[in-house]
């Protein structure tokens, strides 16, 4: 189990080899400013590092654009549409699976991306509910006028489909089948390690940064305090950046359909 010394070790080792250690940060399920998401904002503003919130279309309402607009390097993702389980009993939940026609999920997919596009900084990036959705839609996306997905686990490619970009998340502090609430100190840290070292060694994507998943609205206490001391500890290393997520998923500047003047 890990501790916090295995991870300045880790970190140590990369700023040894000469390597700089990429992160990104992805919360799930905003719709509205709410004392929770105004804490993770605060918590991303005093550490200086960027987050992209994973914004559920058909329940965004009219706070988050003035929310977002005062939050700099506060990036907004398109999270499914509703958030709908479409699976059937006993199935694993998803929104986006091989339920529905094709057509059916990509104009539900175009009108959720109507309602955010305009929200500042809102990148065409489709954050899968529950992490997971057909393969075979992803193609397809960018007839929805979205270009880039992101679940979990180590991307198996960078570009999974042309016009395309894949960046997931990696590490998850919530221990959803137990308590409820956080995951502790020493599981967190083993899905930052385990990522990290993978990158190191060559066996995922080194490429791909590592990205912390959070989920605003149900963090406890242990939960806000993992996330505060692994923002301190990672900014205050020489070996780390934290990347926007306009430069996570397009780090060549190639975002289609998108100019630098409309995201920044
Ligand atoms: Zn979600």
């Amino acid at each position: 189990m890990a501790d916090w010394a295995d991870l300045g070790a880790e970190l140590d080792a990369w700023r040894a080899d000469g390597r700089i250690a990429t992160l990104w940060w992805r919360d799930d399920d905003a719709t509205r400013e709410t004392p929770a998401l105004a804490h993770l904002l605060n918590l991303s503003q005093r550490h200086e590092v960027p987050v992209a919130l994973a914004v559920i279309p058909r329940d965004a309402d009219a706070t988050l654009a003035p929310l977002l607009a005062g939050c700099r390097q506060v990036f907004a993702l398109q999270h499914g549409f509703a958030h709908a389980n479409h699976a059937p009993e006993g199935v694993r939940q998803e929104e986006y699976g091989p339920h529905r026609p094709r057509a059916a999920m990509l104009a539900e997919l175009a009108r959720g991306w109507l309602r955010i596009a305009d929200l500042p900084r809102a990148l065409p990036v489709l954050v899968a509910p529950w992490n997971r959705m057909d393969p075979d839609l992803v193609a397809y996306l960018p007839e929805a006028g979205l270009h880039a997905v992101s679940t979990l686990g180590p991307r198996p490619s960078r570009d999974p489909a042309p016009g395309v970009r894949c960046v997931n998340v990696h590490v998850d502090i919530m221990d959803w089948h137990g308590s409820g609430g956080f995951i502790g100190d020493a599981t967190a840290l083993d899905q930052v390690l385990d990522h990290l070292r993978a990158r190191r060694a060559g066996a995922v994507d080194a490429d791909e940064p590592t990205g912390l998943m959070t989920h605003h609205g149900f963090h406890d206490d242990g939960c806000w305090g993992f996330i505060d001391r692994f923002l301190d500890v990672t900014r205050n290393h020489r070996a780390v950046r934290w990347l926007g997520s306009d430069i996570a998923f397009w780090p060549d500047n190639l975002m289609p359909g998108r100019t630098a003047e409309a995201v920044g």
